[in-house]
C-alpha cells in the first residue's frame, strides 16, 4: 500500500493520443483556462465534499452538482453561489465535466448514474474533448465497479476509478476523509490532486477495484471486533468487573481493537463516545450493516469461507430494527445484548 501525497500530476497522459489540443485546463495544467468539474450525490457525505472541493478550487473553474433530490442541489447553489451550476441531468454533468465524482448510496444507484452518462458512448464528440476522470467514492461491491470502470475504459470515455472513504459526515465536513483508492498507476497522481481537496490520506491499493475491496475487508473486522467488544465488555461487567478497569487493562492487552479503545459500546468508558451519549452520532447501525452485506456478498461471490459472517449478519440485522436501536451509532450493539448501562 501507498500514501500517496498531494502532488498535481496532469491528466494528459490518460486524453486520447488523437485529442485535440485541450480548450479547457484539466486540473494543474495552464492556469488561463477554466476546467469543468461534476459532483454527482450530494447527500450527507457529498454535500460537504462538494463544498469543501469548490472552495479550494480556482475560482474560474465551474463545478457542475446535480442530486435527485432537486432540494439537495437547490441549497448547494445557495450556499454555494460562485463558480457553481446546477446540471439538469447526470448526462449533461458528463458532457461538461472533465472530473467528475459521484457518491451514491448504493450499486445500483453507481451502475443506473453511469449508464446515463457513458450511454449513448458519444462524450469525446458531443461534450469536453477529453477523456474523463471518474471517481466514484461510494461504498459498494468491487464487481460492480469493476463493471462500470470497463464500460468507461471500453469506449474510451474515461477512466473510472474507485475511491471510497473513511472518516464520516465528520471528516466530509472537515474535509479530513481517508481515501482508499482503485486505480492504474497513471491515473494516481491526478485522482490524489482531486481527492486532497476533500481528505487528508489518499491510500493506493492497487488496480482498479483494490479501494473498495480494501474498505469491505476493513469494515468487515470491524463490525466483528464491535459485536467481541460488546460481549467482552458485557460478559466483565457482569462478573462484577469495573467498566474502566476492563477496558483500560483490555487496552494494553492483545484484545485491544477500534471499538475496545476508541468506540467503546459502554456508557461512560469514554467521555464523548457515541455510547457515553446515548449512541446518538458515530457510525450509524445501518451503514455499518450494509457494509458488512457488502463484504459478506462480494466474499462469497469469490468463494471465500467466512466462518463469522452469517451470525454477524443476522446479529446486525436485527439491531437494526430494534426500536431502541435504530438510527443509532453501530456500538449500540452492546445494548441490544442487553449490557448494563
Ligand atoms: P446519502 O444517502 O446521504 O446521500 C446519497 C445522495 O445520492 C442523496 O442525496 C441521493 O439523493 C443521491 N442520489 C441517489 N440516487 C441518485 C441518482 N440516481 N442521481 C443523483 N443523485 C442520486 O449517503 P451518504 O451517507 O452521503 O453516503 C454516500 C456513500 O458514501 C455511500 O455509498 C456510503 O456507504 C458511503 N459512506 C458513507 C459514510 C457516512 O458516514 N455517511 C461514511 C463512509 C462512506
Amino acid at each position: 500500500m501507498r500514501t500517496v501525497s498531494a502532488i498535481a500530476t496532469p491528466l494528459r497522459r490518460l486524453r486520447p493520443a488523437t485529442a485535440r489540443q485541450p480548450s479547457r485546463r484539466h486540473f494543474s495544467s495552464s492556469k488561463d483556462l477554466q476546467a469543468t468539474w461534476g459532483f454527482i450525490g450530494l447527500g450527507r457525505m457529498g454535500f460537504a465534499m462538494a463544498r469543501n472541493l469548490r472552495a479550494k478550487l480556482p475560482a474560474e473553474d465551474t463545478l457542475f452538482v446535480q442530486d435527485v433530490n432537486t432540494a439537495a442541489s437547490k441549497q448547494f447553489l445557495e450556499e454555494n453561489p460562485q463558480g457553481v451550476r446546477v446540471a439538469d441531468n447526470v448526462r449533461e454533468v458528463a458532457e461538461k465535466a472533465e472530473t467528475v465524482i459521484t457518491c451514491l448510496p448504493e450499486p445500483q444507484h453507481v451502475r443506473g448514474v453511469y449508464k446515463q452518462m457513458l450511454e449513448p458512448a458519444t462524450l469525446l464528440s458531443e461534450g469536453v474533448n477529453n477523456q474523463r476522470l471518474f471517481i466514484d467514492c461510494s461504498t459498494i461491491d468491487p464487481m460492480t465497479s469493476a463493471s462500470v470502470a470497463e464500460s468507461a475504459s471500453s469506449t474510451k470515455q474515461g477512466v473510472f476509478i474507485d475511491a471510497p472513504m473513511s472518516g464520516g459526515v465528520v471528516g466530509a465536513q472537515a474535509g479530513t476523509l481517508t481515501f482508499m483508492i482503485g486505480a492504474a498507476p497513471e491515473a494516481v497522481g491526478p485522482a490524489t490532486s482531486v481527492l486532497s481537496m476533500m481528505g487528508k490520506r489518499v491510500l493506493h491499493l492497487g488496480g482498479q477495484g483494490a479501494g473498495l475491496k480494501g474498505k469491505l475487508a476493513n469494515n468487515y473486522l470491524l463490525a466483528l471486533n464491535n459485536i467481541a467488544t460488546a460481549e467482552a465488555m458485557s460478559m466483565g461487567i457482569q462478573w462484577g468487573l469495573e467498566p474502566k478497569a476492563l477496558a483500560g487493562m483490555i487496552n494494553i492487552s492483545t484484545g485491544k481493537c477500534w471499538p475496545s479503545e476508541i468506540n467503546n459500546p459502554v456508557p461512560g468508558v469514554i467521555e464523548g463516545s457515541p455510547a457515553s451519549r446515548g449512541y446518538e452520532g458515530g457510525f450509524g447501525v445501518a451503514l455499518a450493516n450494509k457494509d458488512l452485506k457488502l463484504a459478506i456478498k462480494s466474499a462469497k461471490d469469490s468463494n471465500v469461507k467466512l466462518a463469522l459472517a452469517d451470525e454477524a449478519q443476522a446479529l446486525y440485522d436485527k439491531v437494526e430494527q430494534a426500536e431502541n436501536c435504530k438510527g443509532r451509532d453501530f456500538s449500540v450493539v452492546y445494548r441490544y445484548l442487553g449490557g448494563k448501562e
